[in-house]
């Protein structure tokens, strides 16, 4: 692989890092298609004007628009390097910590099949002996790491070179996905996300989390009229999710700073703005290579009856922007089939990211609205 990625000098800042050091034998050679292969599965490779990169030790594989992952397997270590196009402090706690479970479960398979087919009894031998993890960030153009329980236990750490690295982001590759409120000592988000603007994807999941009355209280402390607020129920009386996505919509934030300080001032002091950036990955268990091809055009045809009345956030979880979505919803004002479809239909043909099965069933799941298993029926029935 090219290693010109690491020459620029805002990749460390984006970057986390992790290594899996061997203790005594080499890396099977078969181990790199083995690692990527497994990650593949979930992930697809990410193609480069129709080239996929991937080369003899080392693959690129595209997480979502914004975020990517790199392996590179050497003699005794394998490099991960996972990097979001804004900032490190935006990446997924739970897509970190999936892709190190994936990772590490398909390395000791490997290892177990590796040293029994040299004769010795994988058994005796608690494999993940075999190598140590280590986490950490870059530096120096190379991963920069500590130990798990080093990163675990500390702060900051200050390497050879005499930078001090902080450990938040860098325990990202060990977040317990189980864990619904955050950490006693969680600061909240960091400083790089505060002044950014919050997707609407962002406002989705807000909104999910926010009660009706908490976000009444939360839009009108920011500005919005009560009678725009009751306009707002009236035409999505019966979605709450949706009424609630549009009145945060309705007011346009400037940066998660504004809602950070618009909740605290209204006394809302939970860790709502941290649960924003977790990422659903219980479909990870099932991911499979077939789910990374396209969708037929009958199946998208089949889901969009199998969908209930969720155009407006299926089209906000596929990533079509809010103006293409009220453009079909004003199109099919009365039939939320035809809303489905066509939120599909955009979706297939956008040139953004690739439209994997993978991607549709995550958005899907997402929603809550049914459809999930009619695809799993399909695509991994028999
Ligand atoms: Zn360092
Ligand atoms: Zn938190």
């Amino acid at each position: 692989m090219p290693m010109s990625f690491l020459n620029d000098k805002s990749f460390s800042n984006k970057t986390i890092s992790l290594v899996y050091r061997l203790q005594k034998s080499s890396i099977p050679s078969a181990l790199s298609f083995k690692l990527i292969g497994a990650i593949s599965g979930i992930w697809p490779i990410k193609e480069l004007n129709d080239c996929p990169l991937l080369y003899h030790s080392s693959a690129v594989l595209c997480v979502d628009g914004q975020t990517e992952l790199r392996i590179i397997v050497e003699d005794k270590r394998v490099i991960v390097y996972l990097t979001h196009k804004l900032s490190k402090h935006f990446i997924s706690p739970n897509i970190a910590a999936s892709i190190q479970e994936c990772l590490t479960l398909t390395l000791e398979a490997v290892l177990t099949f590796y040293l029994s087919s040299i004769g010795k009894s994988y058994r005796i031998m608690n494999v993940s002996n075999l190598f140590q993890i280590e986490i950490g960030e870059i530096c120096d153009r190379s991963p920069c790491v500590v130990s798990i329980s080093k990163a675990v236990n500390a702060s900051n750490w200050v390497c050879d070179k005499g930078i001090d690295h902080d450990t938040k982001c860098s325990r990202l590759w060990f977040f317990d996905k189980a864990q619904k409120e955050c950490q006693s000592n969680c600061t909240g988000l960091d400083k790089t996300v505060l002044t950014k603007t919050p997707t609407d994807k962002h406002l989705a999941r807000l909104a999910k989390q926010l009660s009706i009355n908490k976000c009444k209280e939360l839009v009108l402390y920011l500005g919005i009229e009560e009678t725009e607020w009751e306009e707002i129920e009236y035409v999505h009386q019966k979605q709450p999710l949706i009424m609630k996505f549009m009145a945060l919509k309705k007011k346009p934030f400037k940066s998660f700073n504004d809602l950070l300080k618009a909740q605290e001032d209204i006394k809302d002091g939970r860790h709502l703005l941290c649960k924003v950036f977790r990422e659903d990955t219980d479909l990870v268990d099932i991911a499979d290579v077939r789910l990374q091809d396209i969708p037929h055009d009958d199946v998208l045809n089949g889901l969009s009856k199998h969908l209930g009345n969720c155009a407006i956030l299926l089209g906000i979880e596929l990533g079509i922007t809010i103006t293409s979505i009220e453009e079909t919803m004003t199109r099919h004002p009365r039939d939320m089939y035809l809303q489905n479809e066509d939120i599909l239909k955009k979706w297939k043909s956008s040139k953004q990211v690739t439209p994997t099965i993978y991607r549709l069933m995550l958005a899907v799941e997402r929603v809550y609205s049914g459809g999930l298993s009619y695809l799993t029926d399909i695509y991994l029935g028999q």
